[in-house]
């Protein structure tokens, strides 16, 4: 068979692994299995060490990305292990302070805001910048975006967003890349998944079941699906694609109107 995607012998490093369930974990396996090296970013040495057995005999760095110089840190110990240039990385990575429970959106500290901005959107811009030296010419970075921007969740409050920021940090990076590289710069908008990031999310089971039923196919995304996508623009079979989202939620966005869901809140009773 035709190695399509063609990032067989190319390297990238993937940051965000947690566990087994991490999106970014499973797109690292999907590169492994395409015949791709894949150097790991973690938070921290305690979450390296848990991760010991997963991630045997692979290049694992640390970078808590809301420390101040973690991303140049980071950069310096890849190109210095002989690592670079890199062909393409993820960025799937956020963090939001839901210790105390739901709350108002206009009730978000500007504690909480700032932190979860600086580690969930910043991030990317200081990654890129830190790594621009050692990006191949044709590299192509994605972040893990939310697959709608203009829903309100009352859950997920004040990351909705962040997420926004995220996005348009993403459309700006691909533009100042562009100056003087290829690189490309995209947001893959996944929908709702089964890790442990959502499971932190206030009330997220009830989102998630409900959200199941919003797909036109009543089969929640599977996080394999949002890494096989991931895999294509990581790809330079997406070469057109710079600047964008790439929506993976199979239809939920379009689907106000789902018959089923209207007769339940219509007549619960039928
Ligand atoms: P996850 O918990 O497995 O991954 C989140 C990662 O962020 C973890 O590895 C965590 O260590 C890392 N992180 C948090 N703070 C950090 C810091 N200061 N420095 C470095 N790393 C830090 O959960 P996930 O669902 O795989 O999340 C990955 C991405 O996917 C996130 O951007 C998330 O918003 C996005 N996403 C998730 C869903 C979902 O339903 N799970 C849906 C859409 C988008």
């Amino acid at each position: 068979m035709s190695d399509f995607l063609n990032v067989s012998g190319k390297t990238y490093l993937v940051m965000g692994v947690a566990n087994k369930k991490s999106v970014a974990w499973f797109i690292a396996k999907s590169l492994e299995e395409q015949g791709a090296r894949v150097v790991y970013s973690v938070r921290s040495e305690a979450r390296k060490k848990t991760l010991e057995s997963l991630l045997a005999d692979r290049p694992v760095f640390i970078c808590d990305v809301e420390q101040e110089g973690a991303c140049e840190q980071l950069a310096a110990a890849v190109a210095q292990a002989g690592l670079a240039p890199l062909h393409g990385v993820v960025h799937s990575v956020a963090f939001a302070n839901y210790s105390e429970g739901f709350k108002p959106f206009h009730g978000t500290k500007r504690k909480d805001f700032l932190q979860a901005t600086a580690i969930s959107a910043f991030s990317l811009v200081d990654l890129a910048n830190a790594l621009k030296p050692h990006l191949a010419r044709h590299a192509s970075v994605v972040t893990i975006g939310i697959s709608s921007l203009q829903v309100t969740p009352d859950n997920y409050g004040y990351m909705g967003p962040i997420k926004a920021a995220l996005e348009s940090c993403s459309r700006f990076l691909a533009k100042s890349f562009s100056a003087d590289t290829e690189v490309r710069f995209n947001v893959l908008g996944a929908g709702p998944l089964k890790t442990s990031a959502s499971a932190g999310i206030p009330g997220y089971i009830e989102s998630y079941l409900y959200a199941e039923k919003l797909t036109f196919r009543k089969r929640n995304l599977e996080t394999q699906e949002v890494a096989n996508a991931t895999l294509f623009l990581l790809s330079e079979r997406s070469s057109g694609l710079n600047g964008t989202t790439l929506v993976v939620d199979a239809g939920l966005g379009s689907n106000f109107f789902d018959k089923d869901l209207i007769r339940l809140a219509m007549r619960p009773d039928k």
